[in-house]
C-alpha cells in the first residue's frame, strides 16, 4: 500500500453532509487541506439520492434541539444557495392533515411547536383544506407555507463543485476501511492507500456506526438501523389530485412522518415512504439481504427492545409493504379518491436511524467527538434540509480540533 499526501480533514462520506461540511472548511478555512472520500462511484448515491426532496420547514421538532436550530438555519441557506446556483426548488407550502376527531389534540400540539420554533403555520378547517388541496379530507389541518420541494442531487453537485474548484480533492469509488487515531493525526486506509489526516470528519450515514468503530479510541455502542422508505408513484393521468404536499398527522411515538404525498421538483407525485426494516444497510428491496449485518440486528438486545416497544406500528407497516391495498388504504385517509389502480410502484430509499443500546430511537442530531475525529451518528431527516448549518456546525468542531 502506498502513502499519500497528508490532508488536514479527511471527510468519509460524499452525501450531503459530507459536502457541506466540505464546502463549509473550504469556505470558512481556505488555508486548510481538505480530502472527500466515498466508497460508491458518484455522490449523494444513498440517503441524499433517494429521499423526499421536501425543504422541511421545521414544524415538528423539540425547541431548542440540534434539529430545531439547525433546519430553521439551514433551511433558509439552502433556499439561497438554491438561489444564488439556479437549483430548482418551490416553497410551495404543505398541509398536516387530522382526519379524524381524535387527531386534533395532536394537531394543535404541532401548531404549538411550531410556534415555539418560530415557523408560521395557519389552522385550517375543513372548507379551507379544501381551497387548497381540493381532494384531501379532514376535519382540520395545518398549513405550513415554507415547506418546499428541492432537487438534492443538484445541490450536491453545487457543493462539490465549490470544494474541487478550491483545489480540494473528492476521492470516488474509494472506500475508507481503517482509522488509526494518535496523538496528532489519524491514520487514514481509503482504496488501496494510507494518508496522515490532522481530523477525520465521519459523515458515513449508513454506514456511520460503522466507520466510527473503525478505530477503537471511538467506539460506540450506538448502532444503526437501516429503516426502508418504499415509494409509490401517481400516474400521470391522476396527479391533479395533490397540488403540493400533503402530510397526516404523524404518531408522536415513532419517529417517521406516515405515509404522505409530495410533488417532486422535477415532475410527478409520490406517495410514501413507509418505514419498514431494511434486511441490510443499503437494503433497497426486500430481496437484498445481508447475513452479517441481519445477523448483528437479531443479535442485539436493543432490536428487541426496540420490537417490543413498536412491534403493532411495525406490523402495521409490514402489512402496508406486503399489500399495495393496505398501502392505498393509508393514502385513502388524506385523499379518499385515490385508487390503487392510480399507483405504479416507485423507488426506495433507506434511513440511517440511530438506536441506544437501550432500544431508545435517537430522535435529535447526534455527533461523537474524539480528540481528533467528529462522527455524525445520527442524522436522520432533515438533515437534508439542514444540511448546511449541520456542515457549518461540524467545520466548527473540526477547526477546534487542529
Ligand atoms: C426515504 C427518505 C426520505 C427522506 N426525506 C427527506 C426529506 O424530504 N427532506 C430532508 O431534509 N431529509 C430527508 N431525508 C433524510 C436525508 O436524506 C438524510 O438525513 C441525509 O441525506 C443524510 O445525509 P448524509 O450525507 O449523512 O448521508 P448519505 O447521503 O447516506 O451519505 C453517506 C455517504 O457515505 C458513503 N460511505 C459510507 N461508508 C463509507 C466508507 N466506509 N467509505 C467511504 N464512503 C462511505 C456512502 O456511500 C454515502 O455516499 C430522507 C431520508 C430517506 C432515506
Amino acid at each position: 500500500m502506498a502513502w499519500r499526501e497528508h490532508v488536514d480533514v479527511a471527510i468519509v462520506g460524499a452525501g450531503i453532509l459530507g459536502l457541506a461540511t466540505a464546502r463549509a472548511l473550504v469556505l470558512e478555512r481556505p488555508d486548510l487541506s481538505v480530502a472527500v472520500f466515498d466508497k460508491e462511484d458518484g455522490i449523494a448515491r444513498h440517503q441524499t439520492g433517494n429521499n423526499s426532496g421536501v425543504i422541511h420547514a421545521g414544524v415538528y421538532y423539540k425547541p431548542g434541539s440540534l434539529k430545531a436550530r439547525l433546519t430553521l438555519t439551514g433551511r433558509a441557506e439552502l433556499v439561497e444557495l438554491c438561489r444564488e446556483h439556479g437549483v430548482r426548488y418551490d416553497l410551495c407550502g404543505k398541509v398536516i392533515v387530522a382526519t379524524r376527531p381524535d387527531e386534533l389534540p395532536r394537531l394543535e400540539a404541532l401548531e404549538g411547536r411550531a410556534t415555539a420554533n418560530g415557523v408560521a403555520v395557519e389552522r385550517l378547517d375543513a372548507a379551507g383544506l379544501r381551497e387548497l388541496e381540493p381532494h384531501a379530507a379532514g376535519v382540520a389541518a395545518l398549513h405550513v407555507p415554507s415547506t418546499g420541494i428541492v432537487d438534492f442531487p443538484a445541490v450536491c453537485g453545487v457543493l462539490a463543485r465549490a470544494v474541487t474548484e478550491k483545489g480540494q480533492e473528492l476521492h470516488l469509488g474509494t472506500p475508507v476501511t481503517g482509522l488509526v487515531e494518535e496523538a496528532h493525526s489519524v491514520v487514514v486506509e481509503a482504496g488501496d492507500e494510507y494518508l496522515r489526516a490532522g481530523v477525520v470528519v465521519n459523515c458515513a450515514g449508513l454506514q456511520s456506526d460503522l466507520v466510527a468503530n473503525l478505530a477503537p479510541t471511538s467506539h460506540t455502542d450506538v448502532r444503526v438501523m437501516p429503516f426502508r422508505g418504499e415509494y409509490y408513484k401517481l400516474k400521470a393521468h391522476r396527479r391533479d389530485l395533490v397540488r403540493n404536499l400533503i402530510y397526516p398527522v404523524p404518531d408522536p411515538a415513532f419517529p417517521f412522518l406516515g405515509v404522505h404525498f409530495t410533488r417532486m421538483i422535477g415532475g410527478g407525485v409520490e406517495a410514501g415512504p413507509n418505514a419498514v426494516p431494511a434486511l441490510a444497510r443499503e437494503g433497497y428491496s426486500w430481496r437484498q439481504v445481508h447475513g452479517r449485518e441481519l445477523g448483528e440486528v437479531l443479535r442485539a438486545r436493543s432490536s428487541w427492545v426496540l420490537l417490543r416497544k413498536y412491534w403493532r406500528t411495525e406490523l402495521g407497516e409490514l402489512y402496508r409493504s406486503a399489500s399495495k391495498a393496505a398501502f392505498v388504504k393509508a393514502l385513502q385517509r388524506l385523499v379518499p379518491d385515490v385508487q390503487a389502480e392510480d399507483l405504479v410502484r416507485g423507488g426506495a430509499g433507506v434511513r440511517a436511524q440511530a438506536i441506544a443500546p437501550d432500544g431508545t430511537l435517537l430522535d435529535d442530531f447526534a455527533i461523537v467527538e474524539t480528540a481528533r475525529m467528529v462522527h455524525v451518528v445520527n442524522a436522520p431527516s432533515p438533515a437534508a434540509t439542514a444540511s448546511l448549518a449541520i456542515g457549518r456546525h461540524i467545520a466548527g468542531l473540526v477547526t477546534a480540533h487542529l
